[in-house]
C-alpha cells in the first residue's frame, strides 16, 4: 500500500511520519503524474488558501478532482475545506479554489479568536473492534462542519454537538491535527477504508 500526502503547504511531514510508524509507504505529492501510484491521499492542515492557489497553478486541480473519484481522500483541517463543496464563511471564501467533492459545508476559523487552538478528547465511533478510548485531537484555527448532506455521516462530535470528522463513501474530513498527537487510531482508520476499497 503506497499512501500519498499533499505536499504543498502544511503539516504534511507529520503526517508522513505517523504512516511510516504504522509501516506504511508513505510519499511527499507535488505533481500530478505521482497520483498515478497512490492507493490513498492525504490534504493536510495548513492554509486552505494558499494549498487551493498552489494545487491550481501546479495544474493539480483536475488530477485531484479525478483522484478523489476513485479512490480514498482524506482531508485535515486546510485538507477538509479543501474538499467541501461550500464554505460559508464570508469573504474568506471568496477566490479559494476548493476540490469541492464532499457535500459538507464548513465555515473557517469558525472556533473564533479567543480559542484559536485548544486540545480535546474525542469519542470515535468507527474505530477498530469497537475502540471506545477517547482520542486526543488538536484544533489548530479550525473550521466548523457546519452542514453534512447526502449521505455524509458525522463519525465524531465535540460534547456541544459540534460535528468536528464526517465521511461520506471513501472520502475522510477531520477538522483537527490527528497527525498531532501519536496516536495513530484515526490513520489506521483511513488505511482500512484503502484496504476494504480494494477488495
Ligand atoms: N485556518 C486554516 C484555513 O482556513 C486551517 C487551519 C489548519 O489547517 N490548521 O485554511
Amino acid at each position: 500500500m503506497k499512501i500519498g500526502v499533499l505536499a504543498l503547504q502544511g503539516a504534511f511531514i507529520e503526517h508522513i511520519k505517523i504512516l511510516e510508524s504504522l509501516g506504511v509507504e508513505a510519499v511527499e505529492v507535488r505533481l500530478p503524474e505521482q497520483l498515478a501510484e497512490l492507493d490513498g491521499l492525504i490534504i493536510p492542515g495548513g492554509e486552505s488558501t494558499t494549498i487551493g492557489k498552489l494545487a491550481r497553478r501546479f495544474g493539480l486541480m483536475a488530477p485531484l478532482h479525478e483522484f478523489a473519484t476513485a479512490k480514498p481522500v482524506w482531508g485535515t483541517c486546510a485538507g477538509m475545506i479543501f474538499l467541501a463543496k461550500e464554505v460559508s464563511s464570508g469573504t474568506e471564501g471568496k477566490d479559494q479554489p476548493l476540490l469541492g467533492v464532499m457535500d459538507i459545508v464548513v465555515a473557517r476559523n469558525a472556533f473564533g479568536r479567543q480559542v484559536d487552538s485548544f486540545e480535546t478528547n474525542l469519542d470515535v465511533a468507527v474505530f477498530a473492534n469497537g475502540d471506545k478510548r477517547p482520542f486526543p485531537a488538536v484544533f489548530i484555527r479550525a473550521p466548523k462542519l457546519v452542514a453534512a448532506k447526502a449521505d455524509t455521516q458525522i463519525i465524531a462530535m465535540l460534547p456541544d454537538g459540534t460535528a468536528v470528522a464526517a465521511q461520506q463513501g471513501h472520502w475522510l474530513v477531520t477538522s483537527f491535527h490527528p497527525e498531532l498527537t501519536g496516536d495513530g487510531r484515526f490513520h489506521e482508520y483511513f488505511l482500512s477504508l484503502i484496504e476494504e476499497e480494494g477488495k
